[in-house]
This record gives C-alpha cells, sequence and structure tokens, in this order.
C-alpha cells in the first residue's frame, strides 16, 4: 500500500519566519490558482477530507504540511493567484511561496501543477526562476487533461516538455487527471521516489 494513503494534517504556517523545522523530507505541490492543486492532492492521497483542511477559509493563504510517514510530509503552497491581483498580495505570495522553495533545505522535489489547457504561465515561469539556483528536481502535472483531444494532450506534452528540456533540466512532465484518474500510478511513482519510500517494492524473488 502507498504511504499516501496514511496522510494527515501536521500543521499549517501563515509566515516564512514560523516554517518548522527543516528535517526529513518534503515534495511541494505548487500551481496557480485554479490550476486544480487541491483536487491533485485529494486524488493523489485517495482522500475527500484533505480538500476540507487546504480549502478551510483563512488556510488557503497558508502553507498547509500532511505527514505522509516518518518525517515525511507533503507541502500544499498556496495557490498563486491572478497577475490582476493587488501588488501587496503578489509581493506576500511571492515572500512566502518564493521563500519556501528557494531556502527550504528539506525540499526533495516540487509538483509543479499547470491547467493542460494554459501551460507555463508566467506564475510557473517564475517558479523555475526561483527554483534554478536549487536545482530541485520540479515534476509537472498537466492537469484536467481529460478537456483535451488525445492529440491535444499529446501535443501539449511535447510543447512543455521542449521547452523545459531547454530552460529546466531537471524536469519531468505527465498527463493527468484527477476526474478521469489519469497519471495516478505516474505522479504517485514519483513523490514516492523523492520521499525515498520503498513500502510498494516487491522482496527479491529467491534466484533471481
Ligand atoms: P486549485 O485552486 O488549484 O486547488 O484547483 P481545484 O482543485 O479547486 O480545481 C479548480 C477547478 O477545476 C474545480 O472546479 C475543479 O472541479 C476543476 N478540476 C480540477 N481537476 C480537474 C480535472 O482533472 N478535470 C476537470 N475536468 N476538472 C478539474
Amino acid at each position: 500500500m502507498s504511504m499516501l494513503r496514511n496522510i494527515e494534517f501536521a500543521t499549517t504556517v501563515a509566515d516564512a519566519r514560523d516554517l518548522p523545522p527543516a528535517h526529513g523530507l518534503e515534495v511541494a505541490f505548487v500551481g496557480r490558482s485554479n490550476s486544480g492543486k487541491s483536487s491533485a492532492l485529494n486524488t493523489l492521497a485517495q482522500r475527500r477530507r484533505m480538500a476540507f483542511v487546504s480549502k478551510t477559509p483563512g488556510r488557503t493563504q497558508h502553507i498547509n504540511f500532511f505527514r505522509v510517514g516518518p518525517a515525511r510530509y507533503l507541502v500544499d503552497l498556496p495557490g498563486y493567484g491572478y497577475a490582476a491581483a493587488p501588488a501587496a498580495t503578489r509581493a506576500r505570495w511571492d515572500e512566502l511561496i518564493g521563500g519556501y522553495v528557494q531556502t527550504r533545505s528539506c525540499l526533495r522535489g516540487v509538483m509543479l501543477i499547470m491547467d493542460a489547457r494554459r501551460p507555463l504561465t508566467e506564475f510557473d515561469r517564475q517558479m523555475f526562476d526561483w527554483l534554478k539556483p536549487t536545482g530541485t528536481p520540479v515534476h509537472v502535472l498537466l492537469s484536467k487533461s481529460d478537456k483535451l483531444s488525445r492529440q491535444q494532450a499529446d501535443a501539449a506534452l511535447r510543447s512543455v516538455g521542449a521547452a523545459l528540456g531547454r530552460h529546466y533540466p531537471n524536469y519531468s512532465v505527465q498527463l493527468f487527471s484527477s476526474t478521469r484518474k489519469i497519471g495516478i500510478a505516474e505522479a504517485t511513482a514519483k513523490i514516492l521516489e523523492w520521499l525515498g519510500d520503498d513500502s510498494n517494492k516487491k522482496p527479491p524473488v529467491k534466484g533471481e
């Protein structure tokens, strides 16, 4: 059984100064607001309850930590809002989200959720700029891929792959849909690879 099924809410912080000590391993979920980030988290954890926690009024602008194993966390960062948001609000997102991804020493990888119909937004590019000096691996979920035809989805996959291949070597990308359960195994495997979970590995067969 995947360790993601044992997920439980750990803590919430509104300010980068209040982050818990950086020990263990963390995988962060980031995305523009409405990208499908909460749905992806809930689908991957096979939970309904997490939505309740991460959508609790007041907590959507917090960093929410979910424990999935001993010193292993999924970290839900606030959804980055629209370009038209007031400058002070944008500055706060930059400080909280940018501050976390640039300085968090136990950050093992970033799951970046992009709407497959509108990938590589200004926010997504900002995220890669923040992460570039750290070299943190980024796995892109092209979400809501059920809304695209097979050809459109393949084209989105290729074009995002080509763009990232030129600018951010440590990336991977896949199609994803919470509604149609597309890409769950691939995304789960990536998270478990980063968090060092081996509970899914079969015991070696004698003589192999
Ligand atoms: P968040 O703001 O990034 O956390 O986005 P949500 O997970 O709340 O999703 C935003 C909207 O997109 C909601 O109306 C969801 O029902 C819808 N949505 C999320 N994932 C999918 C998906 O895989 N397929 C489709 N068709 N809609 C989705």
